[in-house]
């Protein structure tokens, strides 16, 4: 019997596991590579199956600034021992306007995890980002140090590594159910095996209501996203050479700079989420969405918007779509808490930004599900599923 099972291996369970495996023994960390072949998988999916994910201290809500900081200062050190390079820290541009509170709170949250913050009137942005059109009224909000964007993928493989190496046993495979039994806690998996643990931390992000894993209702709202993906080649890459990450606070817009993906090619994204999001509450209904293209509404929109902030995209003929999904929490953060007494625990709901402090959201759900005193400036109570 484990000691401990973390079910789901993407950027919080991986993380979960490294640091319970890096303090004790008997750990396992269940969750299925990433398929080779979307469209034809049968199986489950994740939010980290990409190569670009922004990271950064600034964020309207404290608490998203706290863990990222947190993990942002232990990015170099995963890199170090795992061998496997992820992180990229080429800043962050906030682009605000008025009447919008969104810069104000990223700098001061920012300010108070470590980021270096400066602001910028319209004509100074144009003058540093002269491929961006802005209006006359834009305010910028820029933050360098330890701002840019991480490979998600790679970032599981370094977790994944280092968890084995400090011990964990890793089952590449889904687990149909987690329920307690007599003694401890019982996970069937996938292939009709079962595997036992004392106790077990659920990680499984999207999937985790669709598979029916969690015992108790967590009010989770699953929404599918669609992004836009721009190859970026020739001359065009080296007007972008020093794009940051960036969001647009009037529309949300998040975009992440040219990012060479596995086909060799450099892709400029995309991406914005609303409220009329296609939502999920089935395994059927995520595996489709997962297989597909997305929606194609918002591949018109997204163009649109992208050519009139970057006109230098107008040359730029190939165009994709992508999709992923968020897992949306009643409160707006993670829920990181015991769900059935002290034997299963779940760390879900990274509400569309888990991945830059998934290391630190990880190293909480560590501590708890190992019952170790708490250990963050977030309160434990935010996190609860009582909340
Ligand atoms: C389009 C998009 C853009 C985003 N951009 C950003 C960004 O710029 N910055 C940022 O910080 N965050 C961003 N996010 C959010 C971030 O990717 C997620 O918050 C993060 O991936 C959540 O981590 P997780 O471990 O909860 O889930 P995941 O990373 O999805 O991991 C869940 C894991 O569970 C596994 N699993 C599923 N079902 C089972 C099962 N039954 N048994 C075992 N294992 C299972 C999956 O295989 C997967 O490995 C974005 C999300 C999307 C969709």
């Amino acid at each position: 019997m484990h000691r401990i099972a973390v079910i789901g291996r993407g950027l919080i369970g991986s993380a979960a596991a490294r640091h319970l495996a890096e303090n004790m023994d008997g750990i396992a960390c269940i969750g299925p590579d990433e398929p080779e072949n979307h469209q034809a998988h049968t199986g489950v999916f994740a939010s980290h199956y990409d190569e670009g994910r922004m990271t950064r201290c600034g964020d309207p809500t404290p608490e998203w600034s706290i863990t990222a900081g947190q993990a942002i200062r232990r990015y170099r050190d995963l890199e170090r021992r795992s061998g496997i390079r992820f992180y990229s820290p080429v800043g962050y541009l906030g682009l605000g306007h008025p009447g919008s509170t969104h810069n104000a709170r990223c700098a001061a949250n920012g300010v108070a995890n470590g980021a270096r913050i400066e602001r910028l009137d319209a004509p100074a942005l144009r003058a540093r980002y002269p491929y961006l059109s802005v209006s006359a009224a834009a305010d910028g909000l820029i933050e360098s140090g330890g701002a840019g964007h991480i490979s998600p993928r790679r970032m599981v493989e370094a977790q994944t590594v280092l968890a084995e190496r400090a011990g964990a046993a890793c089952i590449r495979q889904a687990a149909r159910a987690v329920r307690a039994a007599s003694k401890g806690v019982e996970i069937k998996l996938w292939d009709g095996s079962s595997v036992t643990a004392e106790k077990a931390l659920i990680t499984a992000g999207s999937f985790t209501q669709a598979c029916g894993l969690s015992p108790v209702d967590l009010g989770l709202i699953v929404f599918g996203r669609t992004v836009v993906l721009v190859r970026i080649e020739g001359e065009i890459k080296e007007v972008l050479r020093d794009m940051p990450t960036m969001i647009v606070a009037r529309t949300g817009a998040y975009i992440l700079p040219p990012i060479r993906y596995s086909d060799g090619h450099s892709y400029l994204k995309i991406g914005i989420g609303h409220e009329s999001d296609p939502r999920f509450t089935t395994l059927g209904g995520l595996q489709t969405w997962f297989r597909g293209n997305g929606a194609k509404t918002d591949r018109v929109a997204f163009t649109a918007r992208s050519k009139t902030l970057f006109p230098v995209l107008n040359q730029c003929p190939a165009w994709h779509t992508n999709t992923c999904a968020i897992t949306q929490t009643p409160t707006g953060l993670p829920v990181i808490d015991f769900v059935d007494g002290d034997r299963i625990a779940v760390a879900v709901g990274g509400c569309g930004k888990g991945a830059k402090g998934a290391d630190e959201w990880g190293r909480i759900a560590a501590g708890v599900v190992s019952g170790q005193p708490w250990s963050s400036e977030v309160s434990r109570e935010k996190l609860s599923f009582r909340t």
